[in-house]
């Protein structure tokens, strides 16, 4: 890696110099402004400049484009006291712009994400021990001292609570200079980790996989290597130590998971193996931690950094690796606002950085396959779990052979292998990726379905609160006790099965058994998440009934069965990708069993036992799955071996939206390679009021999509109400 020295500043400009401001703003581009008299500035510095009526703060962004009359021109206010955007990131801004089609200035505001950070942190006042000892001591007096004799200096309101007094008698300590003032800054309060601890030793397997992904490190150069092993491998291990190499490099490392609320057994491994936590980053952080955490990675204070998709827009100076953990995961797609796949992202920013990525799975996407095929992206493999542990034994269970009782949604196939392992002392799972009672509620006089009325949606009635619920856009009623079509008592039937009605029929099957239930509107919170796993970890509770959080990451020893209650549930829809993610889904779930010495099994209940994804989980022949999966898309055309973008229009007026939705259809050019469908009633045709139409855009992989798309929707005007938004490499057909 390349870098300026610290003290030259990229391209200064002097006072009098016109530069170009980007502001976080759905803007195209930037605007011109005057380098006032006595400062000089430099790309990437953060500044605050008049728009309109009132001031905003923004990034030096290029130099002035000689739009704006030199009279008309107005002065940059200030330069706000924080280092400035590395040219790493601002590259990366402009590539995240001209690939999603969003404007630059609204994936800034990604950036920038933290307004309040911008300013210095104020210092807050903590307490050290002085010289002098006061004349009378109280029992209060010398507990303060004694706290601070033991500790770090701390604010007068966390001494006090500590001591067990009143902020005032720290303040009369102060006084009488028993006690002195230190400045504390918030940032201080990130842990180093240290890269000379060592790990666990590794197997040889593991060693040369991680002694490969160290040599990449060291490389400091662009590259993408496929992290590859069953679940239970080790994996986490062998990229912790890229990780440290990293660190004796001196670089900032990023940790990119899908769902960072499930971290809780990875924080506490990362602290063991360096002896400090990384910051998180996440959207249940509190105002000052974001504040701290954006500020101190600019500063380069903070070292390693795990974090939701969001992360990767923190403006990390020196950033030196980005590891995407399960690559494969959808979560890492961002569907509103500027629409991006942080997973292809990241390999991005490590181009404009020129750095390692590092993509982790068992169960890699097709796209990160093809892209190890051709030689893009290097690829290390682990075979086997660590240690004796063996992956699970999965078997289908075909619920026309062997079905539940009336009424019930377990085989009694599944239920005999629960009981005989609870017998033995182990714990079980059961899958349902479904929250709730049940997904829909209907009368039994008149047929009424229970709908939500702002989406093309049905209720889910959640028993544990007595609500029916949106799950598009969380609009929620008292659950009925007559039909509120025809007004028939003791009507409304519950039609199918959620994770609570599962939870249900386990209790009365296995009335000793400890359960839990654990679904995003059950456990809410990442405190909460890591109780519940902490619990199932300690063996607190003997079965486990969840959704797809139950699937992510966790190691549980005594875990020796998992049962998948519809395993046929993601294939349905016509979602180009619906096989590929049930089995990364299901042997995710089922690779929670046997990760210690007990070995285990998974079962999935299924209607189509022989369908080429249950044969695949069964055979556990990956590759050869992949492979069939590569033939159909290319055969297709369809993603990674074509490109795809999808429009959506939505407004409050159906009328209005179709017509537009027309409007824009009409208006595609005709290019070689290049098709577009629709537009069509999107499968959810309203969503919080607003109604859907798609189009599809269909083209070669050697077509330019976004100069397509741009020439496409230059002459487009967006009537008022409509919205338009681009969904380059589209994931939810929905
Ligand atoms: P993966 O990320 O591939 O699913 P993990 O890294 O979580 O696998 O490893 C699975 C389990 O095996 C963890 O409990 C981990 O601590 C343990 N493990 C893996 N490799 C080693 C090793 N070399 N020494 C000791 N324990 C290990
Ligand atoms: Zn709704």
């Amino acid at each position: 890696m390349e870098k300026a020295p610290a003290t030259a500043r990229e391209n200064d400009f002097a006072s009098g110099a016109t530069v170009a401001v980007l502001v976080p703003l759905p803007l195209a581009g930037a605007y011109d402004y005057r380098v006032p008299d006595g400062i000089t500035v430099a790309l990437g510095d953060f500044v605050t400049v008049p728009l309109g009526p009132r001031q905003i703060s923004g990034v030096v962004w290029a130099a002035g484009t000689g739009e704006v009359a030199a009279d008309r021109l107005r002065d940059i206010v200030a330069i706000l006291d924080v280092p400035p955007m590395p040219s790493a990131q601002r590259e990366f801004l402009a590539w995240v712009s001209d690939y999603t089609l969003a404007t630059l200035g609204s994936v800034l505001k990604l950036a920038m994400s933290v307004p309040a950070a911008l300013a210095p942190p104020k210092p807050q006042t903590a307490y050290a021990l002085g010289s002098a000892t006061p004349d009378r001591m109280t029992p209060a007096r010398s507990r303060v001292l004694e706290e601070v004799g033991a500790h770090p200096p701390r604010t007068a309101v966390e001494l006090a609570r500590a001591a067990g007094v009143t902020p005032s008698v720290v303040k009369g300590l102060a006084n009488l200079k028993a006690l002195i003032p230190v400045q504390l800054f918030p940032s201080a309060g990130f842990g180093q980790p240290d890269p000379s601890i060592e790990g666990p030793p590794l197997s040889a397997g593991q060693t040369q996989a991680a002694a490969s992904l160290i040599a990449a490190v060291k490389a400091s150069e662009f590259s993408v290597t496929l992290l590859d092993g069953v679940t239970g491998a080790g994996k986490t291990e062998v990229y912790l130590d890229a990780v440290a190499e990293t660190l004796r490099a001196g670089n900032q490392a990023l940790v990119l998971v899908p769902e960072i609320s499930l971290t809780s057994q990875w924080l506490e491994r990362f602290q063991r193996r360096f002896g400090a936590a990384p910051a998180e980053w996440h959207s249940d952080l509190t105002a000052s931690k974001r504040r701290a955490t954006w500020r101190a990675v600019a500063e380069n204070n903070v070292q390693v950094v795990v974090g939701a998709r969001s992360a990767l827009f923190l403006p990390f100076p020196n950033l030196g690796l980005i590891v995407v953990d399960e690559e494969h995961d959808g979560s890492y797609k961002q569907e509103d606002g500027v629409i991006y796949n942080a997973r292809d992202m990241a390999v991005v920013r490590a181009r404009t950085g020129a750095f390692l990525t590092i993509l982790v799975s068992a169960t890699p996407s097709l796209e990160t396959m093809v892209n190890t095929q051709s030689g893009r992206y290097g690829r290390v493999h682990l075979a086997d779990r660590h240690g004796p542990a063996e992956l699970p034994h999965m078997q289908t269970v075909d619920m026309r052979a062997d079905p539940p009782p009336r009424g019930h949604w377990l085989s009694p196939v599944v239920t005999d292998a629960i009981g005989a392992e609870l017998d033995a002392g182990s714990q079980a799972m059961v899958f349902l990726n479904r929250r709730g009672y049940a997904p829909l509620t209907l009368c039994r006089t008149c047929g009424h379905r229970m709908e939500c009325p702002n989406c093309s949606a049905w209720l889910v009635e959640h028993r544990h609160t007595g609500h029916m619920e949106c799950h598009h856009c969380g609009h929620r009623v008292r659950q009925p006790e007559s039909c509120p079509e025809c007004g028939a008592q003791d009507s409304m039937a519950a039609c199918g099965p959620g994770v609570e009605r599962v939870a249900e029929e386990i209790a009365a099957l296995f009335p000793q058994a400890r359960t839990a239930v654990m679904a995003s509107d059950t456990v809410t919170g990442p405190a909460a998440a890591a109780e519940m796993v902490q619990a199932m970890a300690n063996h607190e509770f003997d079965i486990l009934i969840g959704t797809q959080i139950v699937a992510k990451g966790h190691h549980f020893p005594l875990l020796t069965v998992v049962a998948v209650v519809d395993a046929d549930l993601g294939l349905s829809g016509g979602d180009l990708r619906a096989t590929e993610r049930t089995y990364q889904l299901l042997s995710q779930v089922a690779g929670r069993a046997g990760r210690a010495e007990r070995p285990g099994r998974a079962f999935l209940q299924t209607y189509h036992p022989d369908h080429p994804v249950m044969a695949a989980l069964i055979s556990g022949d990956r590759d050869a799955f992949l492979a069939r999966e590569a033939e159909d898309r290319e055969a297709q055309k369809l993603p990674p071996f074509g490109r795809l973008v999808a429009l959506i229009i939505s407004g409050p007026d159906p009328g209005a939206t179709e017509t537009f939705a027309r409007t824009v259809a009409r208006a595609a050019p005709g290019q070689k390679g290049v098709r577009v469908l629709g537009p069509a009633p999107a499968p959810l045709s309203m969503l919080r009021g607003r109604h859907r139409h798609r189009l599809l855009l269909r083209a070669a992989r050697s077509v330019n999509v976004q100069a397509y798309v741009r020439r496409w929707l230059e002459g487009v005007k967006t009537p008022s109400g409509v919205r338009l938004q681009v969904d380059v490499d589209p994931y939810s057909f929905l």
